[in-house]
């Protein structure tokens, strides 16, 4: 993990040793941080028109995607709201498969925009059912099947190319958040079938929150176009694509976020993305490894492991609260325990971005302490060991 400028702890914001772990933000790359402090620039000049090329090109890449991608100055949530206003009318049916926090909240945006939401539920830690949503789907005409391609809530990926693949044959568009996962997971958007795709920056793509993008294929740009029912300003795709065509954005973009988030797709340029996903894969492999060596249980089902979010149920008589506290106040790692159903249950690691393989072993070793500190474990190494010996075979 990077230090921490000096003038910034001394201020008392960012403590010393200070370790963001949680699934986002995640960690941002010292480079990154250099780039947001160049000067601000016009985003009606040619040195924005460049950057704005240059980073939607980068984007796409890592998208899978030959589709316009449209950048906004917002939470990945404003781009989830994004997504639907573009598409939605009041009354429109659209299917929700719901298997998380993320997929709920996609649902109560649906619902706010007067849509008639059908829930597709699968439980909380299995990924959706392609053969479900093929069943659901088929039972009515509706405009699009809506989910969460990596439910940060339980670290469970859902199988979009199969999702894509069933829904090939109808005239109902696939709208996917991969917040949370692109950047870090396999992504094809094109090739999977995938009509609008919502990412942010603060996740695997390096960069501080502020910045969300969309990927709208031109079959949900034909779809955005004609729609009539929601009310739209900011996020109306017909000025994003209008200013688009133009290398810039409707309103003024966030201008250093943009800088930053080219810089960071540099650097995974540099890896090459198929070296940034492997990083991914085998990191979170060894963090799920060294905290069931410690006794925790990974809480996602084994086929849907993500490889950004890391989620450990924790056997009875542990208390997760007090896991998060301790594990800031006493080692400056923080985590996160969840908000929702799985309330006190869990605990939560980002394996997203910037992250490697001494970060997962400090991981393991504060957790491995902190239970000790706290008299659920006896601290012999195990968790370290067990951490060492998958990253030893990548
Ligand atoms: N979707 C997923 C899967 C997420 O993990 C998050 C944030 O954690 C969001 C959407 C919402 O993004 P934001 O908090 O940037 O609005």
């Amino acid at each position: 993990m990077q230090p921490i400028s000096a003038a910034l702890a001394t201020r008392g914001i960012v403590p010393p040793g200070y370790r963001l772990r949680i699934p986002g933000p995640a960690p941002v790359p010292e480079r990154v941080r250099a780039a947001l402090a160049l000067p601000v620039i016009s985003h009606r000049g040619p040195e924005f028109h460049s950057l704005l090329k240059e980073t939607t090109r980068e984007l796409r890449t890592v998208f899978g995607t030959q589709s316009d991608i449209f950048l906004i100055g917002a939470s990945g949530t404003g781009a989830m709201e994004a997504a639907l206003a573009n598409v939605l009318s009041p009354r429109a049916a659209v299917v929700l498969l719901l298997d998380g926090q993320f997929s709920e909240r996609f649902a109560a945006i649906a619902a706010a925009m007067g849509a008639s939401v059908d829930g597709s539920e699968s439980p909380w830690g299995e990924a959706p059912d392609p053969a479900q949503v093929e069943k659901r789907a088929k039972a009515r005409r509706y405009r699009a099947v809506v989910c969460v391609h990596n439910e940060s809530s339980t670290g469970a990926v859902a199988d979009v190319a199969a999702i894509g693949t069933v829904l090939r044959e109808l005239d109902t568009l696939l709208i996917v958040d991969s917040v949370s996962g692109v950047g870090g997971i396999e992504m094809r958007m094109d090739e999977w079938g995938i009509d609008i795709l919502v990412g942010a920056s603060q996740k695997a793509l390096m960069c501080p929150p502020g910045l969300a993008f969309i990927a709208a294929s031109e079959r949900a740009m034909r779809v955005s176009m004609a729609a009539t029912g929601v009310p739209r300003f900011y996020f109306d795709f017909r000025k994003a694509k209008a200013s688009l065509d133009k290398a810039e954005t409707p309103f003024t973009p966030p201008v250093s976020l943009v800088m930053a988030q080219r810089e960071a797709l540099a650097m995974m340029a540099e890896e090459g993305l198929s070296n940034v996903l492997a990083r991914h894969l085998s990191l979170a492999a060894a963090l799920r490894a060294g905290c069931e060596a410690l006794g925790l249980k990974v809480f996602p089902s084994a086929h849907a492991l993500s490889p950004t979010v890391t989620v450990l149920a924790l056997p009875d008589g542990f208390n997760a609260s007090k896991i998060v506290r301790h594990m800031h106040e006493r080692y400056r790692t923080v985590i996160a325990g969840q908000r929702t159903r799985l309330s006190g249950r869990v605990i939560r690691f980002g394996t997203m971005g910037f992250v490697h393989a001494d970060d997962i072993i400090t991981d393991l070793d504060h957790l491995e302490s902190t239970l000790g500190d706290l008299g659920y474990v006896s601290p012999s190494g195990t968790g370290v060991r067990a951490a060492k010996e998958i990253l030893a075979r990548s």
